[in-house]
């Protein structure tokens, strides 16, 4: 990722009628340094203040009858082309349930963005003629219906944010974390060595790097194994890996 101008690196404009949800983002931990560093740009549009008609109102009944309310078009389709005119290389994302859903594997793909606009849902969702003519994709964050898009779009922007240089020590992070390379985290300890009669693993306190890493790459194996076989299903083994899976075959 290139950096666009002398810091920020990814500027993200909020389509939302709950900007301060986001809060917690902008405010807390790795992704709240990450904008005090300005590494994230973080702006917000709020279709409310579009809203043409007497009473401000973003919502409407669906056309058909059933349950429920839309966002109205005519306040999040402004919203959308403004934010559209302010990022003019940025991807529209939808936060939808019926979107590719998010994993550690296609983060990838969205980290490649310098610029994205998120729309969040409320109500029973927005109204087909927006998707079809202002959204580029629809990203989903699990099969469960939330009550709007802004908790996705934190955990997409939470998920991102690791990813970009600066914001943590991106490589060696990433290369320890769950899912990079299909295999889960190992244990992790620290001090003290011994606590409520429990103590660390001895080859952890011996010194020797190799005997570490491959005691942790055994764990992670045992561990994947054990909570997401399906993982591996999907994994390329090396030689070394070949050999400690073959050590628990025998066992
Ligand atoms: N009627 C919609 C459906 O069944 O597909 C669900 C609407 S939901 C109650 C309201 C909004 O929450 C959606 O417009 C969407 O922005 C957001 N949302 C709900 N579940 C989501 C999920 N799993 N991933 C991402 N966004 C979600």
């Amino acid at each position: 990722m290139k950096k666009k101008d002398n810091r920020t690196l990814i500027s993200f404009y909020i389509i939302t009628i709950f900007p301060e949800m986001f809060y917690s983002i902008s405010n807390y931990g790795v992704t709240g340094k990450a904008i005090q560093k300005k590494i994230i740009n973080l702006n917000y549009l709020n279709p409310r203040d579009f809203a043409k008609n007497k009473y401000k109102s973003i919502d409407d009944r669906p056309y058909g009858g059933g349950p429920g309310m839309l966002m109205s078009v005519q306040p999040l389709y402004s919203s959308i082309k403004k934010a559209k005119s302010l990022l003019k290389d940025a991807i529209v994302i939808y936060l939808s349930p019926q979107g590719i859903k998010l994993n550690q594997n296609n983060i990838y793909k969205l980290i490649q963005r310098k610029e994205i606009i998120f729309v969040c849902g409320r109500y029973e969702g927005i109204d087909q003629r927006i998707i079809d003519s202002l959204i580029d994709e629809e990203w989903s964050i699990g099969d469960y219906i939330l009550t709007g898009g802004e908790l996705a779009a934190m955990v997409i922007i939470d998920s991102i944010a690791r990813f970009i240089p600066g914001v943590i020590n991106t490589k060696k992070s990433a290369e320890k974390e769950s899912f990079y390379n299909n295999l889960l985290d190992y244990p992790n300890y620290t001090r003290p060595k011994t606590i409520y009669e429990m103590t660390v693993p001895d080859i952890l306190l011996s010194g020797n790097h190799n005997k570490i890493r491959l005691w942790r790459l055994q764990k992670s194996l045992e561990i994947t194994l054990q909570k997401r076989p399906d993982l591996l299903e999907k994994k390329l083994f090396n030689k070394e890996e070949k050999v400690i899976l073959n050590k628990f075959k025998k066992k």
